[in-house]
């Protein structure tokens, strides 16, 4: 077995869509990234890469390389899976908490479960989602931001004797 931990903080910012968890949330404002700055998919993919000791995403899709301008964070968390199963680990169960002030996530989150479970080759499941405030304390209490922490259990593949 191995754990990995991951977290995310990207700011709100004027003229960008909000997306958590891979779901499209109506919102005012959305988070300033090279990517979408799905900060959700993006504390994943970092615990998942943890697990893996595999460095983080700043490291397998760095935010000076073009390619990356405006990805899908599903699309990436995708990638992450496939190099897990390619490392011969299983993904067990993963965990995550979203900090934000507004807007209200709960009527997401089934949502949010079923997009990062479907991105990662798993069922939902294996996949929590909670969110929380910060109760007006800090950046996510100011609303400048959104932050995202995850966790996740992998397993490693049984060796077959003498493959
Ligand atoms: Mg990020």
């Amino acid at each position: 077995m191995r754990i990995g931990i991951g977290y995310d903080v990207h700011a709100f910012a004027e003229g960008r869509a909000l997306v958590l968890g891979g779901v499209s949330i109506p919102h005012h404002q959305g988070l300033a990234g090279h990517s979408d700055a799905d900060v959700a998919a993006h504390a994943v993919m970092d615990a998942l890469l943890g697990a893996l000791r595999e460095g983080d995403i700043g490291a397998l899709f760095p935010d000076t390389d073009p390619t990356w301008k405006g990805a899908d964070s599903l699309e990436l968390l995708s990638q992450v899976a496939a190099l897990v199963a390619e490392r011969g680990f299983r993904i067990v169960d993963v965990d995550t908490v979203i900090a934000c002030e507004v807007p209200k996530l709960a009527p997401f989150r089934d949502g949010m479960r079923s997009a990062l479970a479907s991105a990662m080759g798993v069922v939902a499941a294996q996949v929590g989602v909670k969110a929380t405030t910060a109760e007006g304390l800090g950046f996510v209490g100011r609303e400048e931001g959104v932050a995202a922490y995850a966790v996740a259990l992998l397993e490693e593949e049984a060796q077959i004797p003498g493959s």
